[in-house]
């Protein structure tokens, strides 16, 4: 039910960041990018985007994606149904507000996600649920720079979707794991997509 890379032989990655836009945190990572030429998805969360308006526009601005990771950021298998809904549509009205553009694929907050979530997420919104092929480089929970690292670099294939974040408290070791990883990426070739491009991909090689 959860995407975690796609089938292709090109080399193209899909990095992607959750829980901002944050202000210390997200300018840095959209630097990285900017400095290799790589674009990134950015899975913000609806209320952060009404209180760091310009860095959602600036993410847009600068040819990466954002994506719906709700308004506030529940374990969405703790809710009813229509609370389901409502963090959903609320963020992609919040995301719409700021930079005009309708959200295409969403993340769930903690990974929570049942059959549930699922049907509401795709009958409804449409979207893809995107996870991550290195979920054990857990780089929100600061383990070191050359863990985050080691645990992502043997995922630099084609197809993957990495998971990072650019939100909450200090991300001062997931800036430098990131800046390490896209050079390695850019060293071996790949591009740095973003997941609707990945996923585009995926579609036209079926
Ligand atoms: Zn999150």
């Amino acid at each position: 039910m959860i995407l975690n890379c796609v089938e292709t032989t090109k080399r193209v990655v899909a990095f992607t960041f959750d829980d901002g836009p944050d202000v210390n945190y997200t300018p840095q990572i959209l630097d990285l990018f900017r400095e290799i030429g790589g674009k990134a998805t950015f899975f913000m969360i609806g209320n952060q985007v009404k209180a760091n308006p310009e860095l959602a526009r600036r993410a847009l601005a600068e040819g990466h994606e954002i994506g719906n990771h709700t308004n506030t950021h529940p374990n969405l298998t703790d809710l009813s149904p229509d609370e389901v809904i409502r963090e959903l549509s609320i963020a992609a009205q919040n995301i719409k507000e700021v930079t005009g553009i309708e959200v295409r694929t969403f993340r769930p907050p903690y990974f929570g996600y049942n059959e549930t979530v699922h049907s509401i997420v795709t009958d409804k919104f449409g979207y893809p649920a995107i996870g991550a092929m290195n979920m054990n480089a857990t780089d929100w929970s600061n383990p070191g720079v050359e863990h985050i690292v080691e645990h992502s670099v043997d995922h630099l294939s084609a197809g993957s979707i990495l998971i990072f974040h650019d939100g909450w408290g200090d991300r001062s070791q997931t800036v430098e794991a990131v800046r390490q990883l896209i050079h390695m990426a850019a060293d071996r070739g790949y591009q740095m997509v973003t997941v609707s491009e990945l996923l585009q991909l995926a579609a036209c090689e079926v």
